[in-house]
């Protein structure tokens, strides 16, 4: 262990077992918000709810404010803490995932009233919160998400109970209760964000079933979005990805390697938009290899990549199978996993890239780790359908390096995603580089996309027959 490393395990443990850091200068309870029994966490939401719903907009302005300047004082604490607990990515990063959600997640200003006059007068179209909503986040992002969520949800008007990831429970318990610090401070109610302390599978069922959850809203894998959409709630649904990445002969190669190699080695590839393989077509793929180790790949040959396989993944994917990667890979650093098939790479390595076929497990896995597969196709149109294909339907991320517009637009369309981001990396998807507001609840099974407040909203019609038209 180094010392930076060593460091930070003291001062995250020293946090942990005070509890007390993330409120320590605002002066306030350090358990706020945070239960141990899911109904009693229910039912003070609940309550915080129907207060909240008489505190005016301008208050509800105000508490978005204070919540994003107070989780912008402890971004570097939170993101030292959530790699400390999680033991995903790097902490570096995770301060810019964060900076990120803190500042371009949309707020009150995103809840926008519609209105209709004819002949026969006005018609108001409000959007309106659903209450309580159940939300289950993962280990991934974990505090972003918690964040992320609470701002647009509290925007929205609702109140929140959240049931983290079990691998981020002190992380999201310490959010949660500097959340709830933020909103009292701005003059709104307590309670209006709760978890409970020691989350499971089994809570995240209960709240799915719970009488005064409205909706739920859902950010993980395959098994947590198809359980939430059979409980019998309207479910916001944020599924799993498999984001494939095409380059073809006509774009800058050494942009689009620099571009790649930046998305797919951020916080270690664990985020869901990140580039997960490289499809390239074969006349630049040796160029785009070349310029993509200029910018921090390493790339395995020969046995290398057998080795690299049997290590990382423990349920090949292939086609019509999304399969399974090894736990104790996913988000690590590339020398940290190189280490494990007797590699040593410098540590200043971002990403593992390797050829391989196109029936290779690593193009139809989810890895979630910063090990790229490259598969080399005659053409850009072999390289489209390949991608489709490999996406697994998901319809979540694709990316495309090109400058032949007729093939971009090939791509977007084909897709079907909810994100497609043209010439630039992953995250310029998400706000970061990339023009547009930020979310880490990207809804592709159930259709939101990009989630945002006015997801959170629930749309009620007032019509005045007659009159109150001005013209
Ligand atoms: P995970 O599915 O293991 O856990 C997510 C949450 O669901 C956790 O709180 C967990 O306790 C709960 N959970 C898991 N299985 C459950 C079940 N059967 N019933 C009830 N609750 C259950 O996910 P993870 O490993 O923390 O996160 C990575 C996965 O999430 C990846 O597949 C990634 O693509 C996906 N993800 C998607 C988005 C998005 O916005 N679409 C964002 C982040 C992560």
């Amino acid at each position: 262990m180094d010392n930076l490393e060593q460091n930070i395990r003291q001062l995250v443990e020293e946090v942990i077992k005070s509890m007390n850091l993330p409120t320590a200068n605002v002066k306030k309870d350090s358990k706020l918000g945070v239960y141990s029994n899911l109904n009693d966490a229910i039912e003070a939401s609940d309550i915080a709810f129907k207060e909240f719903t008489k505190v005016t907009l301008e208050t509800r302005k105000k508490v978005i404010a204070n919540i994003r300047k107070t989780t912008m004082e402890y971004r570097e604490i939170l993101s030292k803490m959530a790699w400390e607990e999680t033991g995903l990515g790097r902490w570096e990063d995770k301060i810019v995932k964060n900076e990120l959600g803190i500042n371009k997640t949309p707020g009150v200003e995103d809840i926008v009233p519609e209105t209709f006059t004819d002949d026969h007068g006005l018609t108001l179209v409000e959007r309106a919160p659903y209450g309580v909503i159940g939300s289950i986040t993962p280990s991934t992002n974990s505090t972003i998400t918690v964040i992320s969520n609470a701002i647009g949800m509290i925007a929205a008007g609702n109140a929140v109970v959240f049931n983290p990831h079990p691998s981020a429970k002190k992380v999201s318990a310490a959010i949660i209760s500097l959340l709830n610090n933020a909103i009292i401070e701005a003059g709104g109610p307590v309670n209006l964000v709760t978890c409970i302390d020691e989350p499971t599978i089994e809570s995240a069922k209960a709240l799915m079933a719970h009488k005064k959850i409205a909706i739920m809203v859902v950010t993980g894998g395959p098994a947590v979005v198809k359980t939430a959409m059979n409980s019998g709630k309207k479910v916001i649904g944020a599924g799993p990805g498999n984001p494939p990445v095409v380059v073809d002969e006509t774009a800058n190669i050494a942009k689009a390697a620099k571009d790649i190699v930046d998305g797919a080695s951020f916080d270690n590839n664990v985020i869901c938009i990140c580039e997960k393989e490289v499809i390239v077509v074969e006349s630049v793929a040796d160029k785009l290899k070349e310029e993509m180790k200029k910018n921090g790949a390493y790339e395995l040959t020969g046995d290398q990549i057998k080795q690299i396989t049997a290590l990382v993944i423990s349920d090949p994917g292939r086609p019509g199978h999304e399969g399974a990667a090894n736990k104790n890979y996913v988000g690590k650093n590339a020398d940290f996993i190189a280490k494990g098939i007797g590699l040593t790479v410098p540590a200043s390595t971002r990403l593992l890239i390797c050829e391989v076929d196109k029936d290779h497990p690593l193009v139809w896995t989810e890895q979630l780790m910063p090990v790229m597969p490259i598969v080399r196709v005659k053409d850009v149109d072999t390289a489209i359908d390949l991608a489709v294909a490999c996406e697994h339907g998901f319809r979540h991320t694709a990316m495309m390096h090109s400058l032949n517009i007729e093939k971009l637009s090939k791509m977007a369309k084909i897709m079907n995603c909810s994100i497609f981001i043209k010439n630039g990396p992953s995250y310029a998807g998400l706000g970061f580089g990339g023009a547009g507001f930020a979310s880490f609840t990207i809804a592709s099974p159930t259709g939101e996309g990009v989630t945002r407040a006015r997801t959170f909203t629930r749309e009620r019609r007032c019509t005045l027959v007659d009159y109150l038209r001005i013209i």
